[in-house]
Protein backbone atom coordinates (compact mmCIF):
# COMPACT_ATOMS: atom_id res chain seq x y z
CA UNK A 1 0.00 0.00 0.00
CA UNK A 2 1.43 3.34 -0.55
CA UNK A 3 0.99 6.51 1.23
CA UNK A 4 0.61 9.70 -0.88
CA UNK A 5 1.66 13.75 0.09
CA UNK A 6 -1.27 15.59 -1.36
CA UNK A 7 -0.97 19.53 -1.18
CA UNK A 8 -4.73 20.36 -0.03
CA UNK A 9 -3.99 23.74 -1.72
CA UNK A 10 -3.64 22.72 -5.00
CA UNK A 11 -4.77 18.82 -5.01
CA UNK A 12 -1.25 17.88 -6.05
CA UNK A 13 0.06 14.93 -5.42
CA UNK A 14 3.59 16.09 -4.04
CA UNK A 15 5.06 12.31 -3.27
CA UNK A 16 4.47 8.73 -2.47
CA UNK A 17 5.67 6.72 0.36
CA UNK A 18 5.37 2.46 0.75
CA UNK A 19 4.07 1.36 3.48
CA UNK A 20 5.94 -1.39 5.89
CA UNK A 21 5.48 -5.10 4.94
CA UNK A 22 4.53 -7.62 7.22
CA UNK A 23 8.29 -8.62 7.24
CA UNK A 24 9.81 -5.21 7.88
CA UNK A 25 6.91 -4.21 10.85
CA UNK A 26 8.61 -7.53 12.46
CA UNK A 27 12.31 -5.65 12.12
CA UNK A 28 10.90 -3.13 13.63
CA UNK A 29 9.09 -4.87 16.60
CA UNK A 30 12.28 -6.50 17.47
CA UNK A 31 14.41 -3.39 17.15
CA UNK A 32 12.06 -2.27 19.75
CA UNK A 33 12.59 -4.55 22.21
CA UNK A 34 16.02 -4.76 22.07
CA UNK A 35 16.18 -1.09 21.94
CA UNK A 36 14.24 -0.71 25.18
CA UNK A 37 16.48 -3.12 27.16
CA UNK A 38 19.41 -0.46 26.76
CA UNK A 39 17.55 2.73 26.81
CA UNK A 40 15.38 2.14 30.10
CA UNK A 41 18.74 1.91 31.50
CA UNK A 42 19.99 5.26 30.06
CA UNK A 43 19.79 8.43 33.08
CA UNK A 44 17.85 11.60 33.12
CA UNK A 45 20.87 13.99 32.67
CA UNK A 46 21.28 11.87 29.30
CA UNK A 47 17.79 12.08 27.78
CA UNK A 48 17.47 16.09 28.64
CA UNK A 49 20.74 16.27 26.80
CA UNK A 50 19.46 14.74 23.88
CA UNK A 51 16.14 16.09 24.29
CA UNK A 52 17.31 19.81 24.76
CA UNK A 53 19.06 19.11 21.14
CA UNK A 54 15.95 17.89 19.67
CA UNK A 55 14.38 21.24 21.22
CA UNK A 56 17.51 23.09 19.17
CA UNK A 57 16.70 21.69 16.35
CA UNK A 58 13.17 22.41 15.71
CA UNK A 59 13.65 25.97 16.19
CA UNK A 60 16.82 26.07 13.95
CA UNK A 61 14.90 24.98 11.17
CA UNK A 62 11.43 26.38 12.33
CA UNK A 63 11.08 27.76 8.64
CA UNK A 64 11.47 24.27 6.95
CA UNK A 65 9.58 22.26 9.17
CA UNK A 66 6.50 24.48 9.05
CA UNK A 67 6.85 24.55 4.87
CA UNK A 68 7.01 20.60 5.26
CA UNK A 69 3.56 21.04 7.18
CA UNK A 70 1.63 23.44 5.15
CA UNK A 71 2.15 21.99 2.05
CA UNK A 72 1.12 18.44 3.50
CA UNK A 73 -1.71 19.46 5.54
CA UNK A 74 -2.88 22.94 4.83
CA UNK A 75 -2.06 24.69 8.00
CA UNK A 76 -1.05 28.09 7.69
CA UNK A 77 2.87 28.92 7.46
CA UNK A 78 2.98 31.16 10.01
CA UNK A 79 0.62 28.62 12.13
CA UNK A 80 3.27 26.00 11.40
CA UNK A 81 6.22 28.18 12.34
CA UNK A 82 4.60 28.56 16.29
CA UNK A 83 3.52 24.58 16.36
CA UNK A 84 7.30 23.79 15.76
CA UNK A 85 8.18 26.34 18.11
CA UNK A 86 5.57 24.97 20.87
CA UNK A 87 7.01 21.50 20.33
CA UNK A 88 10.49 23.12 21.36
CA UNK A 89 9.24 24.46 24.28
CA UNK A 90 8.12 21.28 25.19
CA UNK A 91 11.33 19.47 24.66
CA UNK A 92 12.93 22.20 27.10
CA UNK A 93 10.16 21.69 29.53
CA UNK A 94 10.88 17.76 29.58
CA UNK A 95 13.99 18.19 29.47
CA UNK A 96 14.07 20.50 32.69
CA UNK A 97 11.56 19.02 34.67
CA UNK A 98 11.31 15.22 33.70
CA UNK A 99 13.62 13.85 36.68
CA UNK A 100 11.58 15.74 39.19
CA UNK A 101 8.62 14.47 38.11
CA UNK A 102 9.12 10.66 38.13
CA UNK A 103 11.85 10.89 41.12
CA UNK A 104 10.96 8.39 43.94
CA UNK A 105 8.48 9.18 46.13
CA UNK A 106 9.27 7.98 49.77
CA UNK A 107 6.72 6.47 52.20
CA UNK A 108 6.66 5.96 56.00
CA UNK A 109 8.62 2.71 56.35
CA UNK A 110 8.12 2.66 60.10
CA UNK A 111 4.72 2.04 59.32
CA UNK A 112 4.70 -0.62 57.01
CA UNK A 113 7.91 -2.36 59.27
CA UNK A 114 9.83 -2.05 56.55
CA UNK A 115 13.71 -0.44 56.78
CA UNK A 116 13.18 1.71 53.55
CA UNK A 117 10.23 1.99 51.47
CA UNK A 118 9.32 4.20 48.61
CA UNK A 119 6.95 4.22 44.99
CA UNK A 120 9.53 4.02 41.50
CA UNK A 121 8.28 5.47 38.10
CA UNK A 122 9.56 3.37 35.65
CA UNK A 123 9.44 2.74 31.99
CA UNK A 124 6.80 0.43 30.61
CA UNK A 125 8.33 -0.33 27.23
CA UNK A 126 7.64 -0.02 23.62
CA UNK A 127 4.23 2.75 23.40
CA UNK A 128 2.42 2.93 20.18
CA UNK A 129 1.06 5.90 19.39
CA UNK A 130 -1.35 6.29 16.68
CA UNK A 131 -1.42 10.05 15.70
CA UNK A 132 -3.35 12.57 13.99
CA UNK A 133 -3.10 14.77 11.28
CA UNK A 134 -4.41 18.32 12.45
CA UNK A 135 -1.13 19.08 14.84
CA UNK A 136 1.05 16.58 13.13
CA UNK A 137 4.25 17.71 15.17
CA UNK A 138 2.66 19.01 18.38
CA UNK A 139 0.52 15.75 19.21
CA UNK A 140 3.46 13.65 18.33
CA UNK A 141 5.65 15.95 20.84
CA UNK A 142 3.08 15.96 23.13
CA UNK A 143 3.96 12.01 23.78
CA UNK A 144 7.08 11.67 22.55
CA UNK A 145 8.94 13.94 24.53
CA UNK A 146 7.34 12.81 28.07
CA UNK A 147 7.19 9.50 27.10
CA UNK A 148 11.17 9.11 25.44
CA UNK A 149 11.81 10.99 28.77
CA UNK A 150 10.54 8.60 30.65
CA UNK A 151 12.73 5.92 29.66
CA UNK A 152 9.91 4.46 27.11
CA UNK A 153 10.54 3.24 23.27
CA UNK A 154 8.45 5.25 21.28
CA UNK A 155 6.57 3.66 18.02
CA UNK A 156 4.89 6.13 15.82
CA UNK A 157 1.88 5.23 13.78
CA UNK A 158 1.01 8.93 12.23
CA UNK A 159 -1.91 9.66 9.96
CA UNK A 160 -1.65 8.08 6.21
CA UNK A 161 -1.85 11.91 4.47
CA UNK A 162 1.42 13.06 6.56
CA UNK A 163 4.13 10.60 6.17
CA UNK A 164 6.41 13.29 5.58
CA UNK A 165 6.49 15.11 9.11
CA UNK A 166 6.11 11.53 10.55
CA UNK A 167 9.20 10.15 8.90
CA UNK A 168 11.06 13.97 9.74
CA UNK A 169 10.59 13.10 13.78
CA UNK A 170 12.17 9.94 13.23
CA UNK A 171 14.94 11.57 12.16
CA UNK A 172 14.69 14.15 14.27
CA UNK A 173 15.32 12.20 17.54
CA UNK A 174 18.26 10.76 15.71
CA UNK A 175 19.86 13.77 15.04
CA UNK A 176 19.06 15.00 18.49
CA UNK A 177 21.24 12.08 19.84
CA UNK A 178 18.69 9.49 20.91
CA UNK A 179 19.95 5.84 20.20
CA UNK A 180 18.59 4.49 16.41
CA UNK A 181 15.07 3.00 17.49
CA UNK A 182 14.75 4.63 20.77
CA UNK A 183 11.68 6.66 18.50
CA UNK A 184 11.18 4.63 15.69
CA UNK A 185 7.94 5.79 12.77
CA UNK A 186 6.39 2.92 11.64
CA UNK A 187 4.73 3.80 7.68
CA UNK A 188 1.56 1.57 8.35
CA UNK A 189 -2.16 1.87 7.19
CA UNK A 190 -5.23 1.90 10.14
CA UNK A 191 -5.51 -1.60 9.26
CA UNK A 192 -2.19 -2.97 10.68
CA UNK A 193 -2.36 -0.94 14.14
CA UNK A 194 -4.36 -4.11 15.84
CA UNK A 195 -1.56 -6.32 14.99
CA UNK A 196 1.36 -4.06 16.68
CA UNK A 197 -1.25 -3.76 19.43
CA UNK A 198 -1.49 -7.46 20.37
CA UNK A 199 1.97 -7.71 19.91
CA UNK A 200 3.47 -8.94 23.08
CA UNK A 201 6.61 -6.56 22.41
CA UNK A 202 4.55 -3.57 22.51
CA UNK A 203 3.40 -2.72 26.17
CA UNK A 204 0.32 0.90 26.17
CA UNK A 205 -0.44 2.99 23.33
CA UNK A 206 -1.80 6.64 23.15
CA UNK A 207 -4.25 7.47 20.15
CA UNK A 208 -5.01 10.84 19.65
CA UNK A 209 -8.00 10.89 17.23
CA UNK A 210 -11.80 10.42 15.89
CA UNK A 211 -14.29 8.35 18.61
CA UNK A 212 -14.05 5.23 16.54
CA UNK A 213 -10.83 5.33 16.21
CA UNK A 214 -10.71 5.69 19.59
CA UNK A 215 -13.49 2.69 20.39
CA UNK A 216 -11.56 0.33 18.39
CA UNK A 217 -8.00 1.20 19.90
CA UNK A 218 -9.45 1.34 23.44
CA UNK A 219 -11.29 -1.78 23.52
CA UNK A 220 -8.34 -3.97 21.68
CA UNK A 221 -5.66 -2.76 24.29
CA UNK A 222 -8.58 -3.51 26.86
CA UNK A 223 -8.66 -7.26 25.93
CA UNK A 224 -4.92 -7.40 25.92
CA UNK A 225 -4.89 -5.44 29.27
CA UNK A 226 -2.48 -3.00 27.83
CA UNK A 227 -2.80 0.48 29.47
CA UNK A 228 -4.27 3.27 27.13
CA UNK A 229 -4.71 7.03 26.73
CA UNK A 230 -7.62 8.51 24.75
CA UNK A 231 -7.74 12.14 23.63
CA UNK A 232 -10.79 12.05 20.82
CA UNK A 233 -12.68 14.64 19.60
CA UNK A 234 -14.70 17.82 21.14
CA UNK A 235 -17.58 19.80 20.72
CA UNK A 236 -16.60 22.78 23.31
CA UNK A 237 -18.35 25.30 24.39
CA UNK A 238 -17.94 28.77 24.51
CA UNK A 239 -20.08 30.91 26.76
CA UNK A 240 -20.79 34.65 26.82
CA UNK A 241 -22.63 36.36 29.76
CA UNK A 242 -23.52 39.87 30.40
CA UNK A 243 -20.60 41.63 32.51
CA UNK A 244 -18.24 39.92 29.43
CA UNK A 245 -16.16 42.35 27.28
CA UNK A 246 -17.63 41.26 24.24
CA UNK A 247 -15.07 43.08 21.96
CA UNK A 248 -12.75 40.51 23.51
CA UNK A 249 -15.28 37.58 23.28
CA UNK A 250 -15.45 37.86 19.77
CA UNK A 251 -12.13 38.47 18.69
CA UNK A 252 -11.12 35.42 20.82
CA UNK A 253 -14.12 33.04 19.67
CA UNK A 254 -13.03 33.84 15.97
CA UNK A 255 -9.66 32.56 16.77
CA UNK A 256 -10.29 29.52 18.77
CA UNK A 257 -13.23 28.46 16.10
CA UNK A 258 -10.93 29.11 13.09
CA UNK A 259 -7.35 28.36 14.22
CA UNK A 260 -5.57 25.33 12.39
CA UNK A 261 -8.27 26.49 9.81
CA UNK A 262 -11.21 25.03 11.76
CA UNK A 263 -9.37 21.47 12.56
CA UNK A 264 -8.63 21.95 16.08
CA UNK A 265 -10.17 19.24 18.85
CA UNK A 266 -10.41 22.57 21.58
CA UNK A 267 -11.35 24.70 19.13
CA UNK A 268 -14.76 26.13 20.63
CA UNK A 269 -17.61 24.86 18.37
CA UNK A 270 -20.77 25.86 19.94
CA UNK A 271 -21.22 29.75 20.92
CA UNK A 272 -23.92 29.76 23.69
CA UNK A 273 -24.72 33.45 24.55
CA UNK A 274 -27.01 35.01 26.53
CA UNK A 275 -30.01 36.91 25.55
CA UNK A 276 -29.19 40.36 26.74
CA UNK A 277 -26.26 40.41 24.82
CA UNK A 278 -27.16 38.14 22.04
CA UNK A 279 -27.52 40.98 19.36
CA UNK A 280 -24.19 42.56 19.83
CA UNK A 281 -21.82 39.43 19.92
CA UNK A 282 -23.76 37.82 16.65
CA UNK A 283 -23.22 41.28 15.27
CA UNK A 284 -19.27 41.39 16.25
CA UNK A 285 -18.39 37.62 15.35
CA UNK A 286 -20.31 37.48 12.25
CA UNK A 287 -18.19 40.42 11.04
CA UNK A 288 -15.13 39.04 12.16
CA UNK A 289 -14.97 35.69 10.93
CA UNK A 290 -16.97 37.06 7.29
CA UNK A 291 -13.80 39.25 7.14
CA UNK A 292 -10.89 36.20 7.37
CA UNK A 293 -8.61 36.18 4.78
CA UNK A 294 -9.08 32.45 3.11
CA UNK A 295 -6.22 31.75 0.39
CA UNK A 296 -2.78 30.13 0.17
CA UNK A 297 -1.46 28.80 3.33
CA UNK A 298 2.40 29.95 2.43
CA UNK A 299 0.91 33.60 2.72
CA UNK A 300 1.89 35.32 5.59
CA UNK A 301 -1.52 37.25 5.38
CA UNK A 302 -3.58 34.58 5.32
CA UNK A 303 -5.77 33.53 8.20
CA UNK A 304 -7.73 30.33 7.37
CA UNK A 305 -6.54 27.62 4.74
CA UNK A 306 -7.50 24.77 3.35
CA UNK A 307 -8.78 21.98 5.04
CA UNK A 308 -6.97 18.90 4.88
CA UNK A 309 -8.29 16.44 3.26
CA UNK A 310 -11.41 16.53 0.38
CA UNK A 311 -13.43 13.61 2.55
CA UNK A 312 -12.62 16.44 5.56
CA UNK A 313 -14.28 19.14 3.48
CA UNK A 314 -16.95 16.96 2.12
CA UNK A 315 -17.94 15.73 5.96
CA UNK A 316 -18.52 19.52 6.73
CA UNK A 317 -20.66 20.46 3.84
CA UNK A 318 -22.86 17.59 4.63
CA UNK A 319 -23.37 18.93 8.53
CA UNK A 320 -24.33 22.44 7.26
CA UNK A 321 -26.57 20.92 4.60
CA UNK A 322 -28.27 18.73 7.36
CA UNK A 323 -28.68 21.35 9.54
CA UNK A 324 -30.14 24.30 6.27
CA UNK A 325 -32.13 21.24 5.27
CA UNK A 326 -33.55 21.55 9.00
CA UNK A 327 -33.95 24.94 9.37
CA UNK A 328 -31.08 26.26 10.53
CA UNK A 329 -30.10 29.16 9.10
CA UNK A 330 -26.96 30.69 7.58
CA UNK A 331 -25.11 34.27 9.17
CA UNK A 332 -22.02 34.02 6.88
CA UNK A 333 -20.12 31.75 4.67
CA UNK A 334 -21.62 28.32 3.95
CA UNK A 335 -20.65 27.32 0.10
CA UNK A 336 -17.84 26.08 -0.50
CA UNK A 337 -15.71 28.51 -3.06
CA UNK A 338 -14.80 27.69 -6.67
CA UNK A 339 -11.21 27.17 -6.58
CA UNK A 340 -9.11 24.06 -6.57
CA UNK A 341 -8.25 22.73 -3.40
CA UNK A 342 -10.25 21.81 -0.29
CA UNK A 343 -11.46 25.20 0.50
CA UNK A 344 -14.69 25.70 3.21
CA UNK A 345 -15.20 29.38 4.50
CA UNK A 346 -15.46 30.18 7.84
CA UNK A 347 -19.36 30.32 8.80
CA UNK A 348 -21.62 30.85 11.42
CA UNK A 349 -24.66 28.85 11.52
CA UNK A 350 -27.36 29.60 14.13
CA UNK A 351 -31.66 28.30 14.89
CA UNK A 352 -29.65 24.68 15.57
CA UNK A 353 -32.28 22.19 17.06
CA UNK A 354 -31.40 18.88 18.53
CA UNK A 355 -32.99 17.05 15.29
CA UNK A 356 -29.50 18.37 12.88
CA UNK A 357 -26.58 16.68 13.22
CA UNK A 358 -24.43 19.07 14.10
CA UNK A 359 -25.81 19.53 17.50
CA UNK A 360 -24.29 16.10 18.36
CA UNK A 361 -21.63 15.99 16.56
CA UNK A 362 -18.30 17.30 16.04
CA UNK A 363 -17.72 19.89 13.34
CA UNK A 364 -14.06 19.41 12.07
CA UNK A 365 -14.03 22.57 9.71
CA UNK A 366 -14.69 26.01 10.24
CA UNK A 367 -18.30 26.60 11.27
CA UNK A 368 -19.76 28.07 14.67
CA UNK A 369 -23.03 26.98 15.56
CA UNK A 370 -24.70 30.12 17.38
CA UNK A 371 -26.80 29.82 20.21
CA UNK A 372 -28.98 32.12 22.35
CA UNK A 373 -29.94 31.16 26.34
CA UNK A 374 -31.85 33.20 28.80
CA UNK A 375 -30.43 32.42 32.29
CA UNK A 376 -26.94 30.94 33.37
CA UNK A 377 -28.39 27.29 34.27
CA UNK A 378 -29.70 27.14 30.21
CA UNK A 379 -26.06 28.23 29.27
CA UNK A 380 -24.16 24.95 31.51
CA UNK A 381 -27.25 22.72 30.34
CA UNK A 382 -26.84 23.03 26.70
CA UNK A 383 -22.79 23.31 27.30
CA UNK A 384 -23.29 19.69 28.97
CA UNK A 385 -25.79 18.24 26.53
CA UNK A 386 -23.14 16.46 24.69
CA UNK A 387 -21.25 13.28 24.50
CA UNK A 388 -18.28 15.40 24.38
CA UNK A 389 -16.29 16.99 27.47
CA UNK A 390 -12.72 17.67 26.18
CA UNK A 391 -12.96 21.74 26.66
CA UNK A 392 -15.33 24.25 27.62
CA UNK A 393 -15.01 28.34 27.25
CA UNK A 394 -16.27 30.82 29.92
CA UNK A 395 -16.86 34.24 29.68
CA UNK A 396 -18.42 36.73 32.75
CA UNK A 397 -16.47 38.77 34.88
CA UNK A 398 -18.96 38.00 37.58
CA UNK A 399 -16.70 35.88 40.39
CA UNK A 400 -19.90 33.70 41.24
CA UNK A 401 -20.67 32.97 37.50
CA UNK A 402 -17.07 32.29 37.31
CA UNK A 403 -17.16 29.42 40.43
CA UNK A 404 -20.36 27.71 38.79
CA UNK A 405 -18.43 27.12 35.23
CA UNK A 406 -15.83 25.85 37.30
CA UNK A 407 -17.91 23.53 38.93
CA UNK A 408 -20.42 22.47 36.31
CA UNK A 409 -19.13 22.17 33.00
CA UNK A 410 -18.46 18.45 32.20
CA UNK A 411 -15.64 18.78 30.55
CA UNK A 412 -11.77 17.98 31.02
CA UNK A 413 -11.07 22.13 31.14
CA UNK A 414 -12.69 24.81 31.96
CA UNK A 415 -10.85 28.18 30.67
CA UNK A 416 -12.79 31.32 31.82
CA UNK A 417 -11.87 34.60 30.25
CA UNK A 418 -9.67 33.65 27.88
CA UNK A 419 -9.16 30.59 25.23
CA UNK A 420 -8.79 27.00 25.68
CA UNK A 421 -5.75 25.89 24.59
CA UNK A 422 -2.94 23.76 25.74
CA UNK A 423 0.61 24.24 27.58
CA UNK A 424 2.91 22.03 28.98
CA UNK A 425 2.94 22.93 32.16
CA UNK A 426 -1.39 22.34 33.03
CA UNK A 427 -2.68 18.19 32.20
CA UNK A 428 -4.78 18.08 28.81
CA UNK A 429 -7.22 15.44 28.37
CA UNK A 430 -11.32 14.50 28.07
CA UNK A 431 -14.00 12.87 29.78
CA UNK A 432 -16.88 11.41 28.69
CA UNK A 433 -16.46 10.42 25.07
CA UNK A 434 -13.57 12.54 24.36
CA UNK A 435 -11.49 10.06 26.15
CA UNK A 436 -9.38 9.40 29.39
CA UNK A 437 -5.91 9.51 30.72
CA UNK A 438 -3.71 12.95 30.29
CA UNK A 439 -1.14 14.35 28.54
CA UNK A 440 1.38 17.00 29.50
CA UNK A 441 2.28 18.33 32.85
CA UNK A 442 3.47 15.59 35.42
CA UNK A 443 0.57 13.61 34.75
CA UNK A 444 1.58 12.98 30.70
CA UNK A 445 4.57 11.34 31.65
CA UNK A 446 3.48 9.03 34.50
CA UNK A 447 0.93 7.96 32.03
CA UNK A 448 3.44 5.47 30.75
CA UNK A 449 5.23 4.30 33.73
CA UNK A 450 4.74 1.84 36.40
CA UNK A 451 4.37 2.93 39.54
CA UNK A 452 6.62 0.38 41.58
CA UNK A 453 6.11 -0.44 45.08
CA UNK A 454 10.03 -0.88 46.92
CA UNK A 455 9.69 -2.22 50.30
CA UNK A 456 13.26 -3.13 51.91
CA UNK A 457 13.27 -5.07 54.99
CA UNK A 458 16.23 -5.13 57.88
CA UNK A 459 18.86 -7.80 56.72
CA UNK A 460 17.11 -10.66 55.98
CA UNK A 461 18.92 -12.74 58.80
CA UNK A 462 16.99 -10.80 61.35
CA UNK A 463 13.81 -10.16 59.26
CA UNK A 464 11.20 -11.13 61.53
CA UNK A 465 8.01 -13.55 60.28
CA UNK A 466 4.98 -11.94 59.52
CA UNK A 467 1.81 -12.90 58.56
CA UNK A 468 0.22 -13.48 55.44
CA UNK A 469 -1.93 -10.59 53.76
CA UNK A 470 -3.07 -9.66 50.91
P1 LIG B 1 -8.89 9.54 12.76
O1 LIG B 1 -9.51 9.20 11.47
O2 LIG B 1 -9.37 8.87 13.97
O3 LIG B 1 -7.32 9.34 12.57
C1 LIG B 1 -6.42 9.51 13.65
C2 LIG B 1 -5.40 8.40 13.60
O4 LIG B 1 -6.05 7.16 13.87
C3 LIG B 1 -4.74 8.23 12.25
O5 LIG B 1 -3.40 7.84 12.44
C4 LIG B 1 -5.53 7.11 11.62
O6 LIG B 1 -4.82 6.40 10.64
C5 LIG B 1 -5.81 6.24 12.82
N1 LIG B 1 -6.99 5.41 12.71
C6 LIG B 1 -8.16 5.68 12.10
N2 LIG B 1 -9.02 4.67 12.27
C7 LIG B 1 -8.40 3.73 13.01
C8 LIG B 1 -8.77 2.46 13.52
N3 LIG B 1 -9.98 1.95 13.32
N4 LIG B 1 -7.86 1.77 14.23
C9 LIG B 1 -6.65 2.27 14.47
N5 LIG B 1 -6.23 3.47 14.01
C10 LIG B 1 -7.09 4.21 13.30
O7 LIG B 1 -9.02 11.09 13.09
P2 LIG B 1 -9.01 12.29 12.08
O8 LIG B 1 -10.39 12.45 11.58
O9 LIG B 1 -7.91 12.16 11.10
O10 LIG B 1 -8.62 13.44 13.13
C11 LIG B 1 -9.51 14.30 13.63
C12 LIG B 1 -10.09 13.82 14.96
O11 LIG B 1 -9.07 13.81 15.95
C13 LIG B 1 -11.14 14.78 15.47
O12 LIG B 1 -12.20 14.07 16.03
C14 LIG B 1 -10.40 15.56 16.52
O13 LIG B 1 -11.22 16.17 17.47
C15 LIG B 1 -9.52 14.51 17.10
N6 LIG B 1 -8.41 15.13 17.81
C16 LIG B 1 -8.37 15.04 19.17
C17 LIG B 1 -7.36 15.66 19.88
C18 LIG B 1 -7.28 15.59 21.37
O14 LIG B 1 -6.23 15.88 21.92
N7 LIG B 1 -8.32 15.22 22.07
C19 LIG B 1 -6.36 16.35 19.19
C20 LIG B 1 -6.44 16.41 17.82
C21 LIG B 1 -7.46 15.78 17.13
P3 LIG B 1 -5.06 6.68 9.06
O15 LIG B 1 -4.70 8.11 8.83
O16 LIG B 1 -4.15 5.72 8.41
O17 LIG B 1 -6.52 6.41 8.82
Amino acid sequence: MAMSVINPATEETMQTFETLSAVELEERLDWAATTFATYRRTDFATRATWMRAAGEILDRDCDTIARMMTTEMGKTFVAAQAEARKCAVACRYYAEQAAGFLADEPADAAAVGARQAFARYEPLGPVLAVMPWNFPLWQVMRFAAPALMAGNVGLLKHASNVPQTALFLQDLFVEAGFPDGAFQTLLIGADQVEGVLRDRRVEAATLTGSLPAGRSVGSIAGGEIKTTVLELGGSDAFIVMPSADLGRAAAVATTSRCQNNGQSCISAKRFIVHQAVAADFQQRFVAQMAALRVGDPMNTDTDVGPLATAAGRDDVEALVRDAVERGARVLCGGHRPDRPGWYYPPTVITDITPAMRMYHEEVFGPVAQLYRVHSIDEAVALANDTDFGLGSNAWTDDPAEQDRFVRDLEAGAVFVNGMTTSYPELPFGGVKTSGYGRELSRHGIREFCNLKTVWIGAESRRSETVTETE
